[in-house]
């Protein structure tokens, strides 16, 4: 399936159609967790930037339970590490957006992004369904950031 990027539609909700591929690499799945896991954003707003969803189908941020929100931000974490040693960002962009008014591409499944940032980059966070030309392709940065995922 092509991917939509936050701002589009989808028929199929993409994080659940990833799950189910079972073609991590295709699917840009970093690691599987099970109540959650890290798949890389097809539409990145900067290289790295990636996404920590939840396993369940589920939307809104207080419909989670604790221990998918416990998870959700332990792969958090992880993704943190594996893009500081990887990229060396000055600092990351950790949000969510609730809501299609919000900016959220994807409403009905819950996702928080991680987006490296460099000291003097352009990238705002809240510039959505603008797809962007990066110097690295999504498959460099998986084979970047797979390996040191240390969980
Ligand atoms: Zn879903």
């Amino acid at each position: 399936m092509e991917y939509v990027s936050e701002g589009g539609r989808a028929d199929v909700c993409l994080f659940c159609a990833a799950l189910a591929a079972n073609d991590d690499r295709k699917s840009l799945i970093l690691c599987r967790r099970p109540k959650a896991f890290l798949i890389l954003n097809a539409y990145p707003y900067a290289p790295g930037h990636l996404m920590a969803a939840l396993t369940r189908h589920v939307g809104p941020l207080e419909e989670a339970t604790a221990e998918e929100l416990a998870e959700t931000m332990r792969l958090v974490q992880s993704a943190i590490r594996a893009l500081t040693a990887s990229y060396h960002p000055d600092g990351f962009n950790i949000g969510v957006n609730q809501g299609r008014v919000a900016g959220a591409g994807v409403v009905d499944h819950f996702h928080v992004h991680v987006v490296p940032r460099w000291n003097g980059d352009t990238n705002f966070m809240p510039v959505l369904g603008d797809v962007r030309v990066l110097p690295e392709s999504l498959g460099t940065t998986y084979d970047r950031l797979r390996p040191v995922l240390s969980l």
